[in-house]
């Protein structure tokens, strides 16, 4: 039976610890509270340890996996998996149950393969955007990947969250081509073509012979990935980088319409991003302005020279004809790419060209502290809905007296309308006071028909609480698997607001 507090038992933990340090030596366990310190969220009350983990682990190898896997079933304590635990805004490496073992995967670091006929990569958990791009540049540079807006976080632990990222590739979780995990049990499994040995097709051929079996991976508590198959884009003739900019809320409308069109007919067939509160500086570097009116949007054209100059001119009468924007371009040749030195964030991330300067602007408002929680209600890409999720949300942000700083993700047929509130971790009482505002957000959002496409680990129970279709047939559906294959609940236990049996009564009501 679990303790009625939610918390992993100290005892259990303990004796877990003296069995991971005999597995896999002390150097792969940590448990001073130094060396922890970095685990945490750094986006809750700072100096509050309510979401700790009790100790961390760093395996070296499937095998070391699987014996942690082993080890957490004999002492029956939960682990929470992380690739590199950069998660910032969805609770960093902090577990959902405090007291979690952290299975850190930062040292398994390895880009496995890079098949450069058929343009994808193999990846361990450990591998940083970073690292991929280095390989990728290593290899001769024909090919790029897309990245997130940070560099520092994993393709692996980012891909299975459902991250974006910003070129044709944007929608990672889509990139993922056969993975390998570790079950509950330490079982090894591959998946897709890879379920047959030796085969030849593993990482080009998407599904498997029967059920396709992924996605019960991503945003999940059925396994440890252990290596995935990533796809690459093949670097562009040429590539432009473009943006289009108008003032007030109501333009989103057309605009939206717009990008519909040329989205779907794959003139822009990248994932273009619309921003609000942040914006361009003198020196073209974007800032935080959150009382701006502007609207900036991004876009990327890539291919042949022919191409991209048609495009644009698509782009120029489609675009360029809503009243009130104002649209521009700059064009880099696919082998230039693009530096710190040359062009702005924007121009990069598009190209794949991973840095860390947006980490330095999110900490415009509070100072090096900084905190900031994301709300992100996904919606059809429809103009009037658009502007409709805009207006509801900053309306919101006005009765808790936040400014409204917003980023949408832009789908070919969908949008991601986040909306960032930032806080200071260091005042406690707001920081709550923030965590709260998420509550009547949530609620006005799923009465509209909009649910989220991903929370943090304060939030998983209550966003689960809103996909409710027929009494929670999916959430009854993945619990039925999940005690199936996982009956001591020892992965992620909560994640998502999916609770093994054992621990069912830790849900938030
Ligand atoms: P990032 O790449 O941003 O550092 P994290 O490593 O923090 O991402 O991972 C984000 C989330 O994805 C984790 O909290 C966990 O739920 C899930 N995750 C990460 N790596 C794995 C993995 N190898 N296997 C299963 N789930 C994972």
């Amino acid at each position: 039976m679990p303790m009625a507090k939610q918390e992993a038992a100290p005892d259990a933990v303990a004796r877990a610890v003296e069995a991971l340090t005999d597995a896999l030596g002390s150097d792969a366990v940590l448990t001073a509270r130094g060396d922890l310190d970095e685990f945490r969220d750094p986006f809750w009350v700072l100096g509050s340890a309510d979401h700790d983990v009790s100790a961390a682990v760093l395996p070296g190898s499937v095998a070391e996996i699987q014996a942690v896997v082993r080890i957490a079933n004999e002492h029956r304590v939960p682990l929470w998996t992380v690739s590199t635990g950069r998660n910032y805004g969805y609770g960093g490496a902090a577990p959902r149950v405090p007291g979690s073992i952290l299975v850190n995967l930062s040292r398994m670091n390895r880009v496995l393969e890079i098949n450069s006929e058929l343009g994808y990569a193999v990846v361990e958990p450990g591998v940083r955007w970073f690292d991929l791009c280095a390989a990728l540049e290593e290899a001769g540079g024909d090919w790029w990947t897309s990245i997130p807006d940070l560099g520092w976080g994993s393709v692996v632990g980012n891909s299975l969250e459902y991250g974006r990222g910003h070129t044709r590739f944007g929608s990672h979780a889509a990139n993922i081509c056969g993975m390998e995990v570790v079950l509950p049990s330490g079982e090894l499994m591959r998946t897709g073509m890879g379920a047959m040995s030796g085969n030849r097709a593993w990482h080009a051929y998407p599904f498997s012979y029967g059920p396709s079996v992924d996605g019960l991976f991503m945003q999940s508590s059925l396994g440890i990935v252990t290596q995935i198959g990533w796809r690459l884009m093949p670097r562009p003739e040429k590539y432009a980088s473009c943006w289009l900019h108008f003032d007030g809320d109501e333009i989103i409308a057309p605009v939206i319409d717009a990008m519909r069109q040329l989205m779907l007919d794959e003139t822009i067939n990248n994932y273009p991003f619309l921003g609000r509160g942040v914006a361009a500086n003198a020196e073209g570097q974007p800032d935080l302005d959150p009382d701006s009116q502007k609207w900036a949007l991004r876009f990327a054209l890539y291919g042949y020279a022919e191409v991209v100059e048609a495009k644009w001119r698509i782009v120029e009468r489609v675009l360029g004809s809503v009243p009130g924007v104002t649209i521009g371009r700059k064009v880099y040749d696919g082998t230039d790419r693009v530096g710190p030195d040359r062009g702005i964030h924007d121009d990069r991330v598009q190209a794949g060209i991973p840095g860390m300067e947006l980490l330095d602007l999110y900490k415009v408002p509070f100072g090096p502290d900084t905190g900031h929680l994301d709300f992100s209600p996904v919606g059809p890409l429809v103009g009037s809905e658009v502007l409709k999720m805009v207006r509801m949300v900053r309306g919101m942000y006005e009765e808790f007296g936040e400014p409204y700083a917003a980023g949408l993700m832009l789908l070919p047929n969908s949008i991601i309308v986040v909306s960032v509130m930032f806080f200071d971790p260091k005042d406690e009482a707001k920081t709550r006071a923030i965590y709260d505002n998420y509550d009547p957000m949530l609620a006005v959002m799923a009465k509209e028909g909009y649910g989220l496409y991903r929370t943090n680990i304060y939030k998983m129970d209550a966003v689960a609480e809103t996909f409710d279709f027929n009494g929670h047939a999916l959430r009854r559906f993945l619990e039925t698997l999940k005690d199936a294959i996982d009956p001591n609940g020892v992965l992620q236990p909560g994640k998502q607001g999916i609770w093994p049996k054992v621990m069912r009564e830790w849900r938030d009501s």
